[in-house]
């Protein structure tokens, strides 16, 4: 039995008074016991957030890392041996956001895969087609690329400590969410490229949606068989909606 996870990403949001609003806000929330929840600051707030929610349930992740784990001359990153002794536990690798944006190629998302894992932090590898992927047809062909990378390099044991996150991109901040049924499909063929190599890896590994997620249809998605929780985008940003979404994944 898969334990969900809950992951709110605040993407490059927030000054240390709204921050620590959210902080406050989610200390007040009622959280399902049988769910993981976590939150992912920009960098900059991780230490706040990490002594805010000290003593609580909700674990802090990053939302990027270098491509070397340990410190040296690499300015402007941050070191997944840093993230984590800032308290950081999970890192997001490969956001679309980064992909796109950002040059992240899946050469980069490997090496940020694996700095994370050398360091003890569970990756939580990123995956998603675009709109013109989907509508041409090319969308379980984009993501089992893009998972490829990682397990060709990696090895199918690299997913016995990560999580997955499917993120198509045409529901990250548009109000558009893809159907239970079409995420289903793409979180079962995941776990069924997974499954080619290691059964139970597969049987084990938490395949999150992403995409536009909010209280109102966290119930629908959270209720297929391969969805074990979400990454959410802009909903974690109210403590309140975050909340409720945590409150869906549970039983
Ligand atoms: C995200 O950025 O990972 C995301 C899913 O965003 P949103 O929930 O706003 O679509």
């Amino acid at each position: 039995m898969r334990r969900p996870l809950v992951a709110g990403n605040w993407k490059m949001h927030g000054t240390r008074a709204s921050v620590a609003e959210l902080i406050e806000g989610l200390r007040h929330q009622v959280l399902p016991g049988d769910v993981d929840v976590a939150v992912f600051p920009t960098c900059l707030h991780v230490g706040q957030v990490v002594a805010g929610l000290e003593g609580g349930v909700i674990a802090v992740g990053a939302q990027n890392c270098a491509v070397e784990s340990m410190p040296g001359a690499l300015t402007g990153e941050v070191a997944a041996s840093q993230l984590l002794d800032a308290g950081c536990s999970l890192v997001l690798v490969g956001h679309s956001e980064r992909r796109l944006l950002l040059g992240d190629s899946d050469e980069v998302v490997v090496r940020k895969f694996a700095a994370a894992q050398a360091c003890g932090l569970l990756p939580v590898l990123c995956l998603g087609e675009t709109l013109a992927q989907r509508e041409a047809g090319q969308t379980l062909e984009v993501v089992a690329r893009q998972l490829s990378g990682v397990l060709e390099e990696l090895g199918v044991g690299a997913f016995a400590n990560a999580v997955i996150a499917y993120e198509p991109v045409w529901a990250i901040g548009t109000g558009l969410t893809a159907s239970a049924q079409q995420a289903q499909e793409v979180h079962a063929a995941i776990r069924g490229q997974l499954a080619a190599e290691n059964a139970e890896i597969a049987g084990g590994v938490r395949i999150l949606y992403g995409g536009s997620v909010k209280a109102v249809n966290a119930v629908e998605l959270f209720g297929m068989p391969d969805i074990d929780g979400g990454l959410i985008g802009g909903a974690s940003l109210n403590a309140d909606e975050f909340g409720a979404i945590c409150r869906a994944a549970g039983n």
